[in-house]
């Protein structure tokens, strides 16, 4: 049995309203992502770690997620993103924190874990050694949108706090587009598990903020039961240890849905609103969020499901 699982960011208060003209471009990038790499992992073309890499890759790309070009920006207006990635069947990870200059950083990140140590990377060394690894090099400001630049100048004109126009913005669809980072776990036919998140922060982040989505077992976790990426205000989920936690609660013999329940309910008192995907080993594959709304999209026996509010979305009537 294969699996493949994305995210691509949770947010937003309230009421559901329905999708946004800007939804079809991310609905379908989000199915481009499980038809093409859901068939390469059931056929065996590719494990469930380059699975979890390529589909982050492919929305690195979307400039409409927050991660690649399209991330957020930080509080001096530059995009600073990170990543990371974990293996399943032998715990082996990578990750790159605060990189600038490069296309997919993810890509980096599996570079970091093919090659065994360190585990983690930062800045401009990071930078550095994705260039020398083939990663592709961009100016940085390739990776400013003009979307986003409207989203800052709105956070700076209001003064705001970090993020607080991902939630409230009368610029982006949604009103709370600085959401958006993306995240993958995949089952391969040899039973292995593999997870990977990259993101660009939150809009206005301070100069060197490191949210949970490079931190191993905040963000991304695989071990070999259970792969876990998380979305949500980052600092809950470094403070609960997030994406480990889910695994701990699972693999002691909580049902998956209890164990995502207990990981959402851990990070709402403390600030960290958000979602959670996750696939086991045994072939069970988990959604779930708290906020709005929360881009995601499941592969399974050659079936796929997206969604984006409380229900999946039709996507026989999407074109
Ligand atoms: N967790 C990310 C961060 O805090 C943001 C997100 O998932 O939307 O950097």
């Amino acid at each position: 049995m294969t699996i493949l699982a994305i995210h691509g960011g949770a947010g937003g208060d309230g009421e559901w309203r329905g999708l946004t003209s800007l939804d079809p471009e991310r609905i379908h990038c989000m199915n481009h992502v499980l038809t093409s790499i859901g068939e390469a992992l059931e056929s065996g073309i590719i494990d469930a770690l380059e699975a979890v890499t390529q589909a982050v890759e492919t929305m690195e790309d979307e400039p409409l997620f927050n991660a690649g070009i399209g991330s957020v920006l930080d509080e001096n207006g530059t995009v600073t993103m990170d990543a990371s990635i974990m293996n399943g069947a032998d715990g082996a990870a990578g990750s790159v924190v605060n990189v600038r200059r490069i296309r997919h950083p993810i890509r980096a990140a599996n570079c970091i874990l093919k090659q065994g140590w360190p585990v983690m990377l930062n800045s401009e060394a990071a930078d550095e050694f994705a260039i020398r690894n083939g990663v592709e090099e961009v100016e940085p400001t390739w990776l400013v949108t003009e979307l986003r630049t409207k989203q800052w100048n709105l956070w700076k004109e209001k003064n705001a706090r970090p993020g607080a126009t991902d939630e409230d913005d009368s610029v982006l669809d949604h009103d709370l587009e600085g959401m958006g980072t993306v995240g993958a776990v995949a089952l391969d036919s040899e039973g292995n598990v593999a997870a990977a998140t990259s993101t660009g922060g939150m809009t206005g982040k301070p100069n060197g903020r490191i949210g949970d989505t490079p931190i191993i077992g905040a963000g991304t976790w695989a071990d070999e039961h259970i792969a876990v990426s998380c979305t949500g205000v980052g600092e809950a989920f470094i403070r609960t240890c997030g994406a480990h936690r889910l695994a701990t609660t699972h693999n002691s013999g909580l049902g998956l849905d209890k164990a995502c329940d207990d990981l959402l309910s851990a990070v709402e008192p403390i600030g960290g609103r958000g979602g959670v995907i996750a696939v086991t080993a045994r072939g069970e594959v988990a959604t779930p969020f708290q906020t709005m709304l929360m881009y995601r999209g499941v592969w399974k026996h050659g079936k796929i499901t997206i969604g984006i509010g409380p229900n999946d979305v039709d996507l026989d009537s999407m074109d």
